[in-house]
């Protein structure tokens, strides 16, 4: 049978993992009395070694689940004997001093203001000297609060108790023998739970502090009887200064010897139990023999929680299992491909249209800068018209207008900002990555996503706009241009000057109804043109009057009230527009003309020709070199970051962790786990039947 308590302890701390709820409880032998009863004594006498927190302040301060793990002797060689604190990764504490230090630091990280904390402390004692026994000790009854504990302290430590002391629990209920049984915190506590004494051992301590007759009556439990009796002990233990080695020793002398003392008294009544060897029998027949009834109850508790788990998986899983580290690599794989995919966005041919339409921008921006605003612009039509005119004889002044356009085009800084426009695509593909599922339940994955990805960019930026700066530095001085070429160039620019004066009609469009009409804005135009010219007689007369000496006359208020100013500006923006227009539909003809489809020999009646011709070329080569620096430079790296500091980073305990980041991935891994471990210990129950006697009623001696 004593197989049996030492599987059930097992069972009951794989149960205790799987939660907390009452119908999948086994037993534990609940440990209460008040401060200074003699409760620490107790346990370290049954352990045979100190251990505990001492000390006038309160230092039990969450409760301790203590689990005695007996280890026999295996061939003829005696095990050592060790306390663990699993969860904490400590490993095995070979000095019980050790564990005492372990104790008071987990007693003291509950903040003072909250003095205990329901959050137990999970302690293993491994030991040959040890029966299989579980032991819960909680916080002592406090009698009087004191200045220093919080008001609540008294009701919250009984509140505590109250939820141990719950069926199927055993109650340990440790009173003084000094102290009168009346007022003993634990055994009213435990008389309310458990009226008749079934489930509740009284412990006598300090037995050698009554003459002996007096605790004799006592433990007899006429006045208070217990089903399960009294145990009467002396556990003094001698304080810090003694000899660890020898503490137990001395003790379990100490006791021997005051109940040898007094045999006569003790031994008269053959039904009083004595000393801590009795109290630690009597402790493991009841465990074992309450463990025993629980056994049919929680096998089918168990049974049911079981089946519901495994119909669960069913629905909702599909039995499908998953660990951490398949999620984690599911994820990492799916992340690699999922970006492969958008790699393609990145392709040569898409990545120059890019560059190209920026370049193109580039080109109107030139072309407006140097033609469109200047007054000459129509002779250069006029030019393109006159078959007579040769090239060789336009004026120096178009060649060189010409020459300033293309190396305002050549030197606009294109290598950076052809590198920068890819980089920021590349971010901005990162950083939806980084936003999106399953990345959004993995916030510091996902920042450290963004933060490689930005650095490995860079770190490649400024290579890469230096290299395409250099690839394009022939261009800046010389650009020689195909017939081919040039016919591209040219239906480029009038496709781009015809989608300009669209956009300018548009625009035109747009002023004219919100001024209210084509006549409204004609008024409008031909008011503004006259103040224009008004502004510009007061100009000239001021400069005449400078000139002459005289007296300048003070400008006359410009009459501009009789339209709303709002209206002026669009009015501006209509002149302008229409400026424009005439201007593009010049050009339009000219690129059109017989002159310009001739060839690259044009190029100076037909700067848009041959800039688009530049735009292209410039584009071509950048879009080759960003591939080289930057982009084949990424998509290398970027998987193998993936790997390095997203993957490989991670131990297992990170793993766990990043995986139940995502909700979806918690709630099946607990499921699954859940279900495991019911399923584990369905299998041990099972074992166990065939072990199991029927439960039988634990004698009220042994
Ligand atoms: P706890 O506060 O209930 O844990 O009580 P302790 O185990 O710390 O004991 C309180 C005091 O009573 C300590 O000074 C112990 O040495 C003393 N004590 C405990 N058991 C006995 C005993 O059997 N006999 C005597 N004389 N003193 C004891």
């Amino acid at each position: 049978l004593m197989h049996l308590t030492k599987k059930l302890i097992e069972i009951r701390s794989m149960l205790l993992s799987i939660d907390q709820n009452d119908a999948l409880k086994l037993p534990s032998i609940v440990v209460i009395g008040s401060q200074s009863s003699g409760k620490s004594s107790v346990l370290e006498a049954i352990v045979g070694h100190q251990f505990l927190p001492k000390g006038d302040n309160m230092v039990t301060r969450r409760p301790i689940e203590l689990t005695l793990i007996h280890t026999p002797a295996k061939d003829g060689k005696v095990p050592g004997e060790y306390g663990e604190f699993p969860g904490l990764g400590l490993g095995k504490l070979t000095d019980f001093s050790d564990i005492q230090r372990v104790l008071v630091d987990l007693n003291l990280s509950v903040p003072s203001t909250e003095a205990v904390s329901t959050d137990p402390i999970d302690l293993r004692i491994y030991s040959p000297n040890i029966p299989d026994l579980t032991l819960i000790d909680l916080p002592g009854y406090v009698q009087i609060s004191s200045l220093d504990q919080p008001e609540t302290l008294k009701e919250k430590i009984a509140a505590l108790c109250d939820k141990y002391i719950r069926e199927p629990n055993i109650i340990l209920a440790v009173c003084a023998a000094d102290v009168d049984l009346a007022n003993s915190p634990a055994l009213r506590a435990s008389r309310k739970v458990d009226p008749l004494g079934l489930r509740t051992i009284g412990v006598i301590t300090k037995m050698d502090l009554v003459p002996a007759e007096q605790g004799a009556g006592i433990l007899s439990g006429n006045r208070y009887p217990l089903h399960l009796g009294y145990v009467g002990v002396v556990a003094k233990s001698n304080g810090k200064q003694a000899k660890k080695e020898s503490t137990a020793l001395l003790a379990q002398r100490s006791e021997n010897d005051y109940f040898g003392a007094h045999k006569d008294v003790f031994g008269a009544q053959s039904s009083l139990m004595v000393g801590t060897d009795t109290l630690r029998r009597r402790l493991m027949e009841v465990l074992e023999s309450s463990m025993a009834s629980s056994l049919h109850g929680i096998t089918n508790a168990v049974q049911m929680e079981l089946e519901e788990a495994t119909y669960q998986f069913k629905v909702q899983y599909n039995d499908r299992r998953i660990t951490a580290e398949s999620y984690v690599a599911e994820t990492m794989d799916s992340l690699k491909a999922r970006f492969k995919e958008y790699t393609q966005q990145f392709r040569r041919p898409i990545i120059r249209a890019k560059l190209k339409n920026m370049l193109e921008d580039k080109v109107m921006d030139v072309l407006e800068q140097l033609y469109w605003l200047d007054k000459r612009a129509p002779e250069l039509g006029v030019l393109a018209g006159d078959p007579k005119v040769k090239p060789e004889d336009v004026e120096p002044y178009w060649r060189h207008k010409l020459e300033a356009a293309a190396s305002l085009l050549t030197k606009s800084g294109v290598g950076r900002d052809s590198t920068l426009l890819v980089a920021d695509g590349l971010r901005a593909l990162i950083d939806s990555i980084a936003a999106g599922e399953p990345f959004n339940f993995h916030p510091r994955a996902a920042e450290r996503l963004t933060e490689f990805s930005h650095m490995i960019l860079r770190d490649r930026i400024g290579v890469t706009s230096d290299q395409v700066e250099n690839c394009i530095k022939p261009y800046k001085y010389d650009v020689e241009v195909e017939p081919r070429e040039w016919e591209a160039g040219r239906e480029k620019a009038v496709e781009l000057f015809e989608k300009e004066v669209g956009m300018c009609e548009l625009k035109l469009r747009e002023i004219k109804s919100k001024v209210g009409g084509g006549r409204r804005l004609n008024g409008l135009i031909g008011y503004v043109k006259s103040l224009e010219e008004q502004q510009k007689a007061q100009a000239l007369k001021r400069a005449e009057g400078t000139d002459n000496g005289q007296e300048v006359a003070e400008d006359k208020p410009l009459e501009s009230y009789r339209y709303p100013p709002a209206q002026l500006v669009d009015a501006r923006y209509a002149m302008m527009y229409s400026d424009r227009l005439s201007i593009l539909k010049l050009r339009i003809m000219a690129l059109k003309s017989k002159r310009c489809r001739a060839g690259p020999q044009s190029e100076v009646f037909c700067p848009e020709a041959f800039l688009n011709v530049v735009a292209d070329k410039l584009a071509y080569t950048s879009s080759m070199f960003i591939n080289i620096e930057l982009l084949d430079q990424f998509f290398y790296q970027f998987p193998r970051e993936i790997d390095s500091r997203l993957l490989y980073d991670l131990d297992r305990k990170e793993i766990v962790e990043f995986a139940r980041e995502n909700p979806i991935v918690r709630r099946h891994l607990d499921l699954q786990d859940r279900k495991d471990k019911l399923e584990e210990v369905m299998k041990q129950l099972n074992s166990l039947s065939t072990l199991r006697a029927d439960p039988q009623p634990a004698p009220r001696r042994h």
